[in-house]
């Protein structure tokens, strides 16, 4: 859905905020954008709704490359980067209606959208009166009005309080549920695992780490592992066996090991009983720090999109 390659960005007269930037958004999936606050996180999604020009790289979006010069691709996405801003006094519907005029959607569709987002218990209230996760999802419904492929929010939970957190999981698992690929962005690691399917963590202007929930919980559990590829990968799991913790991805093992010196044993016990190795390779988790670093509320900046 969104895939882009190596892109630089700088604001004018600064060093690069984005400097050999991929991501990867597989249609269909929640992808949690995750990265420190001041990381660039808001300015890559500026980039993806072209509200910023890249300075090299590509950035395509449901398969077209965008330019400044395509405004057709913004159909396919609707986007929440900022506090939304409402008419207090009006209610949900006559808010959503002004929007509406914009995309030439009816009624129907903003009905829709209150119910996707849950606030038709709620159409009645000025929105003055909303709470900071219902002000949320209202931003979320004028997002989905135009009924996008791809919505992008940037800190969804931000300023949200528990229950409002639920309620803005539950909603994004349900535009999930309708076939919508959502990129949702946080500086917190336990609100993105909760939600999504897929995984990019910015630091220093690159992904540090890129895949599957799965493959994040993988690198978070080991500190150090050997990564093998051998000719008969059945056949290696059974000799090495005994205590071992081994995971098997076609002809590719990786296995837990504490320490360098438990990789000789390993290989000659492999070679020993005539298994084929074709590559073998240490790889160690140095994104630890970086996990910790995202797992609590910083202190100071904690709400600097607030
Ligand atoms: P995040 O969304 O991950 O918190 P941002 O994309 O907002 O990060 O910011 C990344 C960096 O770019 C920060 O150092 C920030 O100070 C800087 N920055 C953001 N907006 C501007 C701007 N308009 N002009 C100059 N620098 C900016």
């Amino acid at each position: 859905m969104i895939e882009i390659n190596n892109l630089t960005f700088a604001y004018e007269r600064g060093k690069p905020i984005l400097n050999g930037l991929n991501i990867h958004v597989p249609d269909g999936s929640i992808y949690g954008f995750l990265g420190m606050n001041g990381s660039g996180k808001t300015t890559s999604i500026r980039n993806i709704l072209q509200l910023l020009k890249p300075q090299s790289g590509t950035i395509q979006v449901n398969g077209n490359e965008i330019s400044n010069n395509s405004p057709s691709q913004r159909k396919h996405v609707g986007a929440l980067i900022e506090a939304p801003s409402f008419y207090g006094h009006l209610d949900a519907t006559d808010n959503l209606h002004i929007h509406s005029k914009f995309y030439g959607v009816g009624r129907n569709r903003i009905k829709e959208v209150l119910d996707i987002v849950g606030l038709t218990p709620h159409i009645k209230k000025k929105t003055r009166k909303y709470s900071t996760g219902m002000k949320q999802r209202l931003g979320v419904a004028i997002a989905l009005l135009h009924d996008p492929k791809l919505l992008i929010l940037d800190e969804p939970a931000n300023g949200l309080d528990p229950k409002g957190i639920i309620e803005m999981r539950t909603t994004i698992q349900q535009l999930q549920d309708m076939g919508k690929t959502v990129m949702l962005s946080s500086h917190l690691l336990p609100e993105i695992e909760k939600v999504a399917t897929h995984v990019g963590i910015l630091h220093q202007g690159k992904m540090a780490f890129q895949g599957t929930i799965e493959e994040l919980q993988n690198v978070k559990e080991k500190d150090l592992s050997l990564s093998l590829k051998v000719g008969q990968p059945q056949k290696a799991i059974e000799i090495l066996a005994a205590g071992k913790s081994i995971s098997k991805k076609h002809d590719l093992l990786s296995i837990e090991i504490s320490k360098a010196d438990d990789i000789p044993p390993i290989i000659s016990k492999l070679v020993t009983a005539g298994v084929d190795i074709y590559e073998v390779k240490k790889v160690e988790n140095n994104l630890e720090e970086l996990f910790l670093t995202m797992t609590h509320e910083e202190k100071e900046n904690a709400h600097s999109h607030a």
